[in-house]
């Protein structure tokens, strides 16, 4: 039976990250930065459980993105879907052990009811990644975070989905005089960190179409960002866009989920 795609945020932030994207019979996760028993406790929260899971897409093997994907392979037997690049960067276990699948350059792959499509993103990781999620039907959810800048590339894959997960990284300013060590605060600011609650915003512009039903803010720093600032960003790009949308912002352990095909509904939201 087809579902609605949707998403739902678990975690966000460099405390961990992960989603779970359903569409109908089919589950998959988006990162696994959370331990395998946090997944689990919170996907069970919003009515599903780690059993369900046909496949775990990483986007890069830094530890907030990757901390559970080997355990995840190994003790659940879930595929685990990574470039070539993360999977031998973050050591995933070698064919014997899991399944460990390399996603084709440029192509996209099908499992179950959804179409996921890798987009190279400009980061300091070996060979990350972004994705996008369809069904059949076209919906379309796009969620990247961990980049210095929009790139064309990840801008012409993400244009016009109906869920938007954006990373709202910091605030310049916050970032700048905040105690940060002068070469995080470079990195993080260098073209392939972070993006800040600034670039995110001007993004919108390109990011958001006649079909998008949703914004969410991701990945916002503890130290360097605000949920009030990242609001007060996407607000007023919205507002310049002549849009109204539902916004989630900066909820790293409040489960918000997303669908495609409704308006939002905040009576989904689960306590985590
Ligand atoms: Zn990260
Ligand atoms: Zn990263």
């Amino acid at each position: 039976m087809s579902g609605p795609l949707e998403i739902v945020f678990l975690s966000s932030g460099s405390s961990g990250n992960c989603a779970a994207v359903r569409c109908g019979g089919t589950l998959l996760l988006l990162d696994a930065g959370l331990s395998v028993r946090e997944t689990d406790r919170r996907l069970r929260a919003c009515g599903a459980t780690l059993d369900e899971v046909r496949g775990v897409f990483i986007t890069h093997e830094h530890s907030d993105h990757v901390r559970s994907a080997a355990d995840l392979a190994v003790r659940k037997g879930i595929p685990v879907w990574a470039t070539a690049g993360t999977a031998e960067a973050a050591r995933l276990p070698g064919p014997l052990l899991a399944d460990i699948r390399i996603l084709p350059r440029g192509g996209e792959v099908a499992v179950g009811e959804i179409l996921v499509r890798a987009v190279s993103t400009p980061h300091d990781g070996v060979e990350s990644v972004c994705y996008r999620f369809s069904d059949g039907a076209g919906r379309r959810i796009g969620v990247v975070t961990d980049l210095g800048h929009l790139s064309d590339e990840v801008v012409e894959a993400l244009a016009g989905c109906e869920v938007l997960g954006l990373e709202f990284n910091h605030d310049v300013e916050l970032l700048r005089t905040g105690p940060y060590p002068a070469f995080l605060k470079r990195r993080i600011l260098s073209d392939v960190g972070h993006l800040s609650n600034a670039a995110a915003a001007a993004g919108l512009r390109a990011l958001v179409g006649a079909r998008t039903r949703a914004v969410a803010a991701l990945h916002l720093s503890r130290q360097n960002n605000t949920p009030a600032l990242a609001g007060r960003a996407i607000a007023e790009a919205l507002q310049e866009l002549g849009v109204r949308l539902p916004l989630e912002v900066g909820a790293p352990d409040r489960p918000g989920r997303w669908t495609t095909t409704n308006e939002s509904d905040r009576s989904h939201e689960v306590p985590s």
